[in-house]
């Protein structure tokens, strides 16, 4: 999402006069678009604070440093106070005011701004896309599930959705401009309403991807709480919407999850992988996993390992728990030591990645739609793409003959954890 927003920023910057430079060296302002998610994020936000003052700063007086996004939010006036080098502090519902702001910050004045909207989804802002085959399209902002671990719900407001009919006309705008994969985001897509029409997020996606069947969509993520049997039957039934499903589950113990507010059991978790399966065979089905939530015992771990051995995702985003300030869990102890935790993150990853292994090798053997990206980062003879079940596929392409954005069957000849390797068969 933060990248889609730093393309609405550069758009209505662009559309003020302003120019993107290449190098922070070259610029009058910068501008950090932020997480607050994990503490770790915000840590890098604030050493790389501290690399430009000392770099840029300290040579010229007037240059701009701009905090934008969830730390903004998260932190507000503080963040002039407490780092002097800030100028300017932008949440995420106010970019629409970023160039006077940074006028303001221009004529030596700091500007914080903060306020959150329950309606503000930037949908007359064309965001300002680098070129490529892939784009991402923000369906909805903010999120009312308030999770006990989670600041979202606090750094970007109330959940409310693009009306359908901008999202279905930039679609078909960014086809005819030649890309190929668009990804629908919002922290919770299941939730998706068109005010105008109350089409739900099942109707918005069928309408999207009867654009052409040469565009292919994909979308993150998904409340197992929302999930519903008319999406699963909408992925299944049209061939260019991806059949991968990132279902974040964060633990496999009904008591963690009533503790995180997640607000459905391991039971209903797995009636929805059931559907999933048998509606969209040889579907991927990707998670999040938590490790060392308050209170969680080697029982709730254990469960947790027990629910990725009988799901068998296919990949996972895996952590270990990090407090944050202002969130319920923050008022918890959080009581699981250090090592446990890095332990058990460590035992869910080796499992996962032994899974993953294992499911790449059922590959083997295989014709994969594969829609062609880039040349591969480590032969020069060699390009990769994706399938629709999200897994990175290498293969020869030594004359060129394969370019960015075709689609080509690929015949998958091995495997590793995280890649699949094999020979074009044919080129559609
Ligand atoms: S669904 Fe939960 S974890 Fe996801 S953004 Fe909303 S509050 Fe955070």
């Amino acid at each position: 999402m933060n990248f889609n927003d730093t393309e609405i920023v550069a758009s209505i910057m662009k559309n003020s006069g302003w120019e993107i430079v290449a190098t922070p060296e070259e610029a009058t302002a910068v501008l950090l678009n932020t997480c607050s998610v994990r503490e770790n994020a915000e840590s890098r936000v604030i050493r790389r604070l501290k690399q430009y003052n000392h770099k840029f700063k300290k040579l010229n007086k007037r240059y701009i440093i701009g905090i934008i996004g969830c730390m903004a939010e998260r932190f507000n006036q503080h963040l002039v106070d407490l780092e002097n080098s800030v100028n300017v502090v932008i949440g995420p519902d106010e970019y629409r005011r970023m160039p006077a702001l940074l006028d303001q910050a221009l004529s030596g004045n700091k500007a914080v701004a903060v306020e959150l909207s329950t309606v503000e989804t930037y949908d007359d802002i064309i965001p300002l896309r680098t070129e490529g085959i892939s784009a991402w399209l923000s369906i909805m902002r903010g999120c009312n599930n308030f999770c006990s671990y989670c600041v979202v719900p606090y750094t970007r407001g109330r959940e409310r959705s693009r009306p359908m009919q901008s999202l279905i006309e930039e679609t078909r705008q960014l086809f005819h401009k030649g890309f190929r994969e668009v990804t629908l985001l919002g922290q919770n897509v299941n939730s998706y309403k068109d005010e105008e029409t109350g089409s739900t997020f099942d109707i918005l996606i069928s309408k999207i991807a009867e654009i052409s069947p040469l565009l292919r969509i994909r979308f993150t993520t998904s409340h197992p709480r929302d999930m519903n049997d008319n999406l699963i039957q909408t992925i299944a039934q049209y061939p260019n919407i991806c059949k991968h499903i990132h279902l974040p589950v964060q633990s496999g113990s009904n008591r963690i999850l009533k503790k995180m507010n997640r607000r459905y059991t391991v039971e209903h978790y797995l009636s929805i992988i059931d559907k999933i399966k048998s509606t969209i065979p040889n579907s991927a089905i990707t998670t999040d996993i938590i490790a060392g939530y308050p209170s969680e015992t080697e029982e709730d771990h254990q469960q947790t390992l027990e629910l990725l051995k009988q799901v068998r995702f296919s990949g996972a985003f895996m952590f270990k728990y990090s407090p944050r300030e202002g969130t319920r869990a923050f008022d918890e102890p959080d009581d699981v030591p250090e090592e446990t935790k890095i332990r058990r993150l460590n035992e869910i990853i080796n499992l996962q990645n032994s899974i993953s292994k294992e499911l790449n090798q059922l590959e083997k053997g295989r014709v994969l739609e594969v829609l062609v990206e880039a040349p591969s980062k480590k032969k020069q003879q060699e390009w990769m793409g994706r399938s629709s079940s999200n897994k990175v596929v290498i293969f020869p392409n030594p004359q060129g003959i394969y370019k960015t954005g075709d689609y080509v069957d690929v015949l998958i000849k091995k495997s590793t954890s995280a890649t699949l390797f094999g020979e074009v068969v044919e080129k559609k």
